[in-house]
């Protein structure tokens, strides 16, 4: 039989995961592969975090590859865990917590670590880097409680993250140790343009200061700097540069220089070790942008999969600013010299500055500032170093309304200009792989090609290439909001084929509606097999393998590997004997953490897989579903019973709220509040549904959210009754899980629908009494999937069984 290759990869970020996709292509089954990340996540964009630190996305949306991805493609993935150790005679690997791994080839992509200035007070509360989704937590977090941030680094990540800072509605100093910002990718011109837009945007820049010293006792309150002036700060970003994370490798006796010393086939000076990514040096080039680095991974693959491949020779970058508003780019050199000339157009009315730098008639950089749509044509012929003998110089920078019409620049240009600089995708592939395979979208060229997966600048060429090669059906077909790339279909056409055509199952659904993927993915298999069940649930038969691990364990995975387990409380309601039951399982099965949730629950952290179901067996309580798209709590204040203001019993209330929802699936997770009184003690206004008592009767809110996108919800209803606080409960949250698209939380709903047609359907009788009646049917069916397994063996040893390795 014969054996798979081990392959390890140190580094679960861009880099090290780009290389890993690409050898699942050339070599899908000669390598059984690790990866090792510290980070608590799967891999995600690093270079979207200024989108969510300004609040454009979540963080689910900058994840590339799912937690689903490493499974289905077989690949052990150990996060929050760090290499402590390379020992290249024995070819082991070892881990911070222990685990070794022998390895047959191993990849070093560590990437950066964000470089903090040895300033006095730099070890202040309040002062942090920006480079993981930790920090980028941190800020949003801290933006709650602090009003005033100061940036140390007027260079692009000190930029982003300063536009990120307004958004989150502070004030913000930017301190650069230069006179001008963006100093090592704009010339002056550029870089005084950029300053005056971005503080027409509300920024504050200290120029020319050199921070001498961070203020404040145990939090950061100022900084003082060297020409003895000060400035106010409650949160200090320092964004002055990376280095290399190289310490593995000085350790392992590997060659190491600022980067890990690689060859042109990123091969290290110990044999089997490779690096790529932001941690290698080559040619005494290391690479802080993503573009080189794929291409880096590019060649690596190959290398390693044993294919035939060019040498890396090295790479031409180019910057593009991600600030909402702001157009920038510039790319190669950028500086007038002796021996260049520059062709150049500066529009002070529309703010409008565009440089070609040329040296021996080929063009050598360029730098554009207010309209960057010329950014990737110029980036080509700087590539090519193009000869411009013979042009016209003005036309090398054509006004874009010369152009006839949309899509008229990608016409001229040639197959092998690259589209996407992040991924280096080409003109050629993009339009053959429209062509070949159908494509009508920017999601779907975006999915087959990886153009646009990564800072998305070139969205709009991609979406003049579609209109370019398939013409009048482009805008059309783009309109539709598909499932997920693997159907043309959308949601509401999907339910409406399941209830006409009878379907049953999740592959039934797959095979007759003709999926381009007989597998689906990570995105339409769970949403398949919610809407089944939604639309049929006394026939339908949940198929668990279409559920995300959390679901299909019944229990939280935390990023060690550990689960948690919530019993369910009603209405964060409970007793001495639960107490003791809860107190005494978790000193049984060492839990290494007990905590209390947002939701008024127990959360019994850290438990080991092979615990669950004797745990659950031993609490004999319900499960809390604090892991599934599902209803998970009810929140209550304490009411009338206790309460001097209260006007009626919440906890009862939102005790037969919980009763009467637990385990109904919904489109998203649902959470739901009761107050005694207006005062709103248990936050009923930003939950999926609050109810809160007022004199005579109640209100009900709809679509509140307390998560990342803060939103209030709105008045739906007012109810007289108990009963009818249950009757309208029932209808709505039946109506949301007919009409909610799958991953959908309330606040999108209720912003897709209206407010006023939440409250129409509401207020309908007849409506209500099909909706409550669907809903009854649903309720019907629901078992507690704790005492499941705890009665199944076969579930036992299917998902909880721990095969010790040999
Ligand atoms: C906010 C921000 C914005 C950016 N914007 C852009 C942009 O617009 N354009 C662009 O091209 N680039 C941008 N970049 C830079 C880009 O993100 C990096 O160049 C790229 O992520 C580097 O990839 P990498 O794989 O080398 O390193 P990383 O993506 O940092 O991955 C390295 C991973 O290795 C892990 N690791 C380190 N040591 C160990 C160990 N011993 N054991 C296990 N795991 C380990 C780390 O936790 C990390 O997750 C941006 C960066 C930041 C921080
Ligand atoms: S919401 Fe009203 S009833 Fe409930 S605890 Fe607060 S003040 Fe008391």
């Amino acid at each position: 039989m014969s054996q798979k290759e081990k392959l390890v990869v140190i580094g679960n970020g861009m880099a090290g995961v780009n290389t890993v996709e690409h050898i699942l292509k050339l070599a899908p089954n000669q390598f059984d592969i690790t990866i090792f990340g510290s980070e608590p996540h799967p891999n995600y964009n690093r270079i979207l975090l200024s989108y969510v630190l300004a609040g454009d996305s979540k963080v689910d949306d900058i994840v590339i590859n799912s937690y689903e991805w490493y499974e289905e493609h077989g690949i052990s993935l150990y996060t929050g865990e760090t290499i402590t150790e390379i020992n290249s005679e024995t070819k082991i690997v070892t881990s911070d917590k222990g685990t070794t791994i022998s390895y047959d080839k191993l990849i070093i992509s560590t990437g950066s670590n964000a470089f903090m200035l040895p300033l006095p007070g730099a070890d202040k509360e309040g002062v942090i880097a920006y480079r993981t989704i930790q920090d980028c937590e941190y800020m949003m977090e801290a933006a709650k409680n602090y009003k005033k941030a100061v940036v140390i680094g007027g260079g692009l990540l000190g930029l982003e993250a300063a536009r990120g800072f307004l958004n989150l509605g502070m004030k913000v100093d930017v301190v650069h140790i230069c006179d001008s910002i963006m100093e090592r990718q704009l010339d002056r011109t550029a870089s005084k343009m950029l300053q005056e837009k971005l503080e027409s945007q509300g920024m504050n820049f200290l120029l020319n200061k050199q921070t001498e010293k961070i203020l404040g006792k145990d939090r950061v309150k100022g900084l003082k700097f060297s020409d003895g002036s000060k400035v106010d700060a409650d949160l200090v970003v320092m964004a002055v540069g990376i280095s290399p994370n190289v310490q593995l490798a000085v350790d392992a006796g590997i060659e190491v220089k600022r980067g890990i010393v690689v060859n042109d086939f990123l091969e290290t000076s110990v044999k089997d070790i490779f690096s790529v990514g932001e941690c290698a040096e080559h040619r005494g080039i290391g690479y802080g942008l993503v573009a080189p680095l794929f291409e880096q991974g590019a060649v690596l693959a190959k290398k390693i999969a044993g294919v035939d491949t060019n040498p890396y020779e090295g790479s031409v970058v180019y910057t593009k600013l991600k600030v909402s508003g702001v157009d920038v780019f510039s790319g190669g050199e950028f500086i007038d010299g002796d021996n260049t000339k520059a062709i150049k157009i500066e529009d002070e009315f529309s703010g409008i500055y565009k440089k070609v730098l040329v040296r021996e008639n080929k063009i050598i950089g360029a730098v554009l500032f207010g309209d960057t749509s010329d950014g990737t044509r110029l980036m080509q012929m700087i590539r090519n170093e193009t000869d411009i003998t013979g042009y016209e110089k003005a036309a090398i920078l054509k006004d874009p309304d010369e152009n006839s019409g949309k899509g008229s620049s990608v016409a001229d240009m040639s197959d092998d200009e690259i589209i996407c600089g992040c991924n280096g995708v080409s003109k050629g592939t993009i339009c053959s792989v429209i062509k070949e395979q159908g494509l009508t979208s920017v999601e779907e060229v975006k999915n087959c090609t990886t153009a646009s997966r990564s800072c998305g600048g070139c969205k709009s060429l991609v979406s003049d290439l579609l209109e370019y090669t398939i013409g009048d059906e482009f805008d059309k077909s783009a309109q539709k909001e598909t499932m997920c790339e693997c159907t043309d279909l959308e949601k509401e056409e999907i339910v409406v084929q399941i209830k006409e055509k009878g379907l049953s199952h999740v592959r039934e659904v797959m095979s007759v509606l003709d999926w381009k993927n007989e597998e689906g993915c990570s995105k339409c298999r769970p949403a398949i097999n919610y809407y089944l069940g939604m639309v049929n649930p006394k026939q339908y038969q949940d198929d668990s393998t279409s559920r995300f691990v959390n679901e299909r364990m019944h229990a939280n995975i935390q990023k060690d590997g550990t689960y948690s387990v919530v019993p369910r409380m009603y209405g964060g309601v409970t007793n001495p004997a639960d107490l003791k039951k809860i107190a005494t399982v978790a000193e049984k099965y060492n839990v290494p953490k007990v905590k209390i949730t947002g939701g008024q629950r127990i959360d019994l952290l850290g438990v080991k897989k092979e615990d669950l179901t004797n745990m659950w067996e031993e609490l004999d309580m319900p499960s809390g579903y604090a892991y599934g798209k599902a209803v998970r709590t009810v929140k209550t204040c304490v009411g009338e019973e206790f309460c001097r203001f209260g006007t009626a019993d919440s906890m009862g209330m939102g005790i037969q709220i919980e009763k009467r929802f637990e385990r109904l699936n919904t489109p998203a997770k649902v959470k739901m509040a009761v107050s005694g009184c207006p005062r709103n003690c248990a936050e009923s206004g930003i939950k999926d549904l609050g109810v809160v008592a007022i004199d005579g009767g109640w209100e009900l809110y709809a679509g509140g959210n307390g998560g990342v996108k803060l939103r209030k919800g709105d008045l739906v209803a007012t109810v007289k009754t108990e009963a009818e606080v249950i009757e309208y409960t029932e209808a709505y949250l039946q109506y949301y899980r007919e009409t909610g698209v799958y991953g959908e939380r309330t606040s999108e709903w209720v912003e897709r629908l209206g407010v006023q047609h939440i409250q129409d359907i509401l207020a309908d009788e007849a409506k209500r009494e099909e909706l409550c009646g669907r809903m009854d049917t649903a309720l019907s069916v629901l078992k507690d999937p704790w005492k499941e397994a705890v009665k199944s063996e076969k579930i036992q040893k299917d998902l909880y069984e721990v095969i010790e390795a040999k």
